[in-house]
C-alpha cells in the first residue's frame, strides 16, 4: 500500500573522537545489505590497526587540494586545525542511486556542509555518558598522538557539544548494545516518516473499501 523512495536517504553520524561513533555505525549495518558506511579519504597518517580503504583512503596533502579542485568531494574539512578529512562525492551518488542508505561519520564543519546540500539528511550526534570516560576512552586508544594532538581533540569536543542543536537526536553511549539498538530504532522511525514515503498506492480491493467509506461519508 506504501511506497518507499527508491533513492536511499543520507545519515550523518558526529560526536567526539573516541566516542565509539565507528563501533555503533558498523554494528547499525552489520547483516543489513542495504546500508554502507561511506569511506572518507584523509591526509593525517595511518595509525596502527587501521587499513587502508577500510578505516580511511589516505592521500597527501596536494592530492588532497588536487582532489578539492578537481571537485570530487561532497563535502570536505580541515579536522582538529591539523588534517583534511573529506566525503568522496561519486560513492556516495552510487550507493543512494542503488537504493542504499550511507552513514557519514563525520565533524560537525562537515555535517553542516551536507545539511546545506541535503536537507532530508538525518543527523545523529553520540555524546559519551561524562567527559572522564572520553577522557580515559581517548587516552586507551592513543594511536601515537602527541599530548598536542590530544589537546586538540578535547578543545574541538568543547567546540562541537554547542553544534547539538543543529542535530536530530542524540545518543549517549554508555552502553554499546542499547546505543546500538536506540540508532537502529532512529532509523526505522525516520524510514516511517510520511515525507520519506513516495505515495499511497491502494490496490483494487482497498480502492473499492476507500469508494464505499467516502460515499457513506457523502451520507
Ligand atoms: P580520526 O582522525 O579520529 O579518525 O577522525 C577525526 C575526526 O574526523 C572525527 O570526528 C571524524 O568524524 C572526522 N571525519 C572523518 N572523516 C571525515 C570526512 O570525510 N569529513 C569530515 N568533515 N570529517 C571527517
Amino acid at each position: 500500500m506504501i511506497k518507499t523512495k527508491k533513492e536511499g536517504f543520507l545519515i550523518v553520524v558526529s560526536g567526539p573522537t573516541s566516542v565509539g561513533k565507528d563501533t555503533i555505525c558498523n554494528e547499525v549495518v552489520k547483516d543489513n545489505l542495504d546500508m554502507w558506511i561511506s569511506i572518507s579519504m584523509t591526509t593525517r597518517s595511518i595509525r596502527e590497526h587501521e587499513c587502508e580503504g577500510i578505516n580511511y583512503y589516505y592521500v597527501s596533502e596536494d592530492e588532497f587540494k588536487e582532489k578539492i579542485k578537481n571537485d570530487e568531494f561532497l563535502e570536505y574539512a580541515v579536522v582538529h586545525s591539523t588534517d583534511y578529512y573529506g566525503t568522496p562525492k561519486k560513492q556516495i551518488y552510487d550507493k543512494l542511486n542503488a537504493g542504499m542508505d550511507v552513514i557519514l561519520v563525520i565533524d560537525i564543519q562537515g555535517a553542516l556542509k551536507i545539511k546545506k546540500v541535503y536537507d532530508n539528511a538525518l543527523f545523529i550526534f553520540i555524546l559519551p555518558p561524562s567527559i572522564k570516560e572520553l577522557t580515559k576512552r581517548l587516552i586507551a586508544r592513543n594511536g601515537g598522538e602527541t599530548h598536542e594532538q590530544i589537546m586538540n581533540r578535547f578543545k574541538s569536543l568543547y567546540k562541537e557539544i554547542n553544534y547539538i542543536p543543529d542535530y536530530n537526536y542524540v545518543i549517549v553511549n554508555d552502553d554499546l548494545e542499547t546505543a546500538v539498538n536506540k540508532m537502529k530504532s532512529i532509523i526505522v522511525a525516520e524510514k516511517c516518516r510520511v515525507d520519506r514515503i513516495d505515495e499511497l498506492v491502494l490496490d483494487t480491493k482497498e480502492e473499492e473499501l476507500h469508494e464505499m467509506f467516502m460515499d457513506e461519508k457523502k451520507d
